[in-house]
């Protein structure tokens, strides 16, 4: 029977496949197929894995001291047991000779149907036997790692299907850090049961430019493995084991979009300039160095923000990337721009995206009491002295290589920049000593805390450029947690107090002669693409994959029109719809909007 399920729509366009539930736990477990020809190869190495812990756990058993509680022993025996029982031995390797999945993959989705029967058992002492299942995979799982042969043949091409079915991803959270493994792996799109539709694993989904819902609580408890899923992200709508005419609407839906994108692919490399001359720069939002080719081919005239903070994840505990690895990293994403502009902003770390791999769920039960508004981003920094100045010297290295500006995220005090401005001159200085070269950078502020905007003229006496972060300006405004689906319906991107800041800081700055630019989720989303044009921003920084449609918009606007308008929008008690009849272009398309649908909910 087909079910729908509602959660948030964070990433544009229509995915159509079948599901692969993952725990939370396992996501960073590699996920690709093997050709026909290694699936005997595959289970050989399954079997060695499964010899390998059946030895230990006997070894285990045999070494176990006299005065051991007798459980313990009994315990050994049960997870012995179960390694051997055929609805895990067998049904593996059934994922593996008919699916084609590697034997983690392969584990963790037998794994992921053997719990859910756990769930629904009645009898207490059986339900309890799930943890013992998952003790014995986590072992069988070790023991893949350990062996050889298993990630060495992971696919180079990402999405190749090689013939089988498109697969999306159900899980029941994602840690933005996990996002990025996603890159490579072979999911057509995904859905989550938390998050918000500016949390930092929806931003990351939305940088792929892949269908995505998150917030869709029962999803991951609803949607069975190998369930043919259609994800909506235009609407948040999840479909499982959807009807044939439901299907072939969503496959027309899915054809659709793809034209649109090729048709508005043609626009790549036109000037963004609007139909009064005013010359728009449009440029891209990355997370790693490897990104800044998509930023070009996307047609970015540069870098307005690369969230740095992603080198610093999914480590080993304790390993920071030091001044050389930070260094090369920026270097090669200074060098993929071929001589435009690199906006490098030191680390956000904290609030959603912690060093330590751990997914929003994971932070929740963590009880880190509200993380968003502790250390985090420069305050993390500055607690930091030593790595603080690592970083700045490597963005100061990597200036000799072409046009490089430092961003400082989540300022909010004076005294902060001035701590900023010191560690940036001892650096400099550090780096004379060391006969380093490195040119004088530009220096920008976010502006992503309500204090930041309503003291602009005196940070703007510091800074020589800002960058707007509607995402948690938004977030510290309203009292919003972002990543938190719970309150998502009243994240609201329309609020007139943010449109009231984000505007009054793009008149200071630009009567101050100091370049402003936004690089929040608003500035991608085209619903918003007239009112920032009204607002006089001429610098828009988004997702690669935004460019062509808010560009699209951009060519089709009259800035001194928009403008005029400005005013009456701004003090409407409904912008949104205030927005939608002041603006209206020519052709009667209104704004439509992913972030702004928050409001129409
Ligand atoms: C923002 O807050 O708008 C922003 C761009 O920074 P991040 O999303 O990385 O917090
Ligand atoms: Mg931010």
């Amino acid at each position: 029977m087909s079910i729908q399920v509602f959660g948030l729509p964070v990433s544009r366009g229509v995915a159509i496949g079948r599901a692969v539930l993952v725990a939370s736990s396992r996501i960073d477990v590699a996920h690709y197929f093997i050709d026909a020809a290694r699936v005997d190869a595959e289970i050989e190495r399954l079997r060695m894995a499964r010899d390998e812990v059946a030895a230990e756990l006997s070894l285990l058993q045999r070494d176990l001291p006299s005065d051991a509680p007798a459980e313990l022993s009994a315990l050994l025996d049960v997870h012995l047991m179960l390694l051997h029982d055929e609805v895990l031995a067998n049904a593996t390797k059934h994922w593996v000779r008919e699916r084609h999945y590697n034997a983690e993959w392969a584990v963790s989705a037998q794994l992921e149907v053997l719990a859910r029967q756990f769930d629904e058992m009645e009898d207490d002492y059986l339900r309890e036997r799930k943890a013992d299942m998952e003790q014995v995979t986590e072992r069988l799982l070790r023991a893949l790692a350990r062996g050889d042969g298993g990630s060495v043949s992971h696919p180079a091409a990402p999405r190749d299907f090689g013939g089988e079915d498109p697969l999306v991803l159900v899980a029941s959270d994602i840690a933005p850090a996990d996002m990025l493994q996603f890159r490579r792996s072979v999911f057509t799109g995904f859905v989550t049961d938390v998050g918000g539709k500016t949390s930092h694993t929806a931003i990351v989904a939305r940088s792929m430019d892949i269908p995505a819902v998150v917030g869709a609580r029962e999803a991951s408890r609803l949607i069975r493995q190998d369930d043919w899923v259609v994800i909506d992200g235009d609407s948040g709508v999840v479909i499982v084991d959807p009807s044939p005419i439901v299907l072939e609407e969503y496959r027309f839906r899915q054809r659709q979009s793809e034209l649109e994108r090729a048709r508005l692919d043609r626009l790549r490399h036109t000037p963004a300039v609007t139909l009064d001359g005013e010359a728009v720069d449009m440029l891209a939002n990355i997370e790693l160095p490897s990104d800044a080719a998509a930023a070009v081919d996307a047609g970015a005239v540069g870098v307005g923000l690369f969230r740095t903070e992603f080198l610093f994840m999914n480590r080993a505990p304790g390993d920071l990337p030091g001044e050389d690895e930070q260094y090369e990293a920026y270097r090669e994403a200074v060098l993929g721009m071929k001589g435009l502009p690199v906006t490098i902003r030191t680390v956000d770390i904290g609030a959603d995206k912690p060093i330590e791999r751990m997914s929003v769920s994971e932070l929740r039960h963590e009880h880190v009491l509200n993380p968003a508004l502790g250390l985090r981003a420069i305050r993390w920094s500055l607690a930091e002295p030593a790595m603080f100045r690592q970083q700045l010297r490597a963005i100061l290295r990597a200036s000799a290589h072409g046009k490089v500006r430092m961003l400082i995220p989540m300022v909010a005090h004076l005294s902060e920049i001035r701590q900023t401005f010191e560690s940036i001159a001892r650096a400099k200085q550090q780096l004379t000593e060391a006969g380093k070269p490195f040119v004088d950078v530009e220096v920008g502020a976010m502006i992503e805390v309500p204090a930041a905007a309503l003291m602009l003229k005196r940070f703007l006496h510091y800074f020589d450029f800002v960058s707007i972060g509607t995402n948690d300006l938004i977030q510290y405004t309203l009292a919003i947690d972002r990543a938190d689906e719970h309150v998502s319906h009243l994240y609201d991107p329309w609020h007139p107090a943010v449109l009231r800041l984000v505007a009054d800081s793009v008149a200071q700055a630009n009567a101050m002669g100091k370049h402003v630019s936004v690089c929040g989720e608003m500035a991608g989303d085209v619903a918003f693409t007239e009112l920032m044009l009204a607002m006089g921003l001429r610098s828009l920084s988004m997702h690669p994959a935004q460019i062509a449609s808010v560009k699209q918009r951009v060519l089709r606007a009259d800035t001194r029109r928009l403008a005029a308008s400005l005013e009456t929008v701004l003090n409407a008690d409904d912008p949104m719809a205030a927005a939608q009849t002041a603006f209206r272009r020519a052709d009667g398309a209104p704004p439509s909007t992913a972030l702004g649908a928050a409001t129409l909910q």
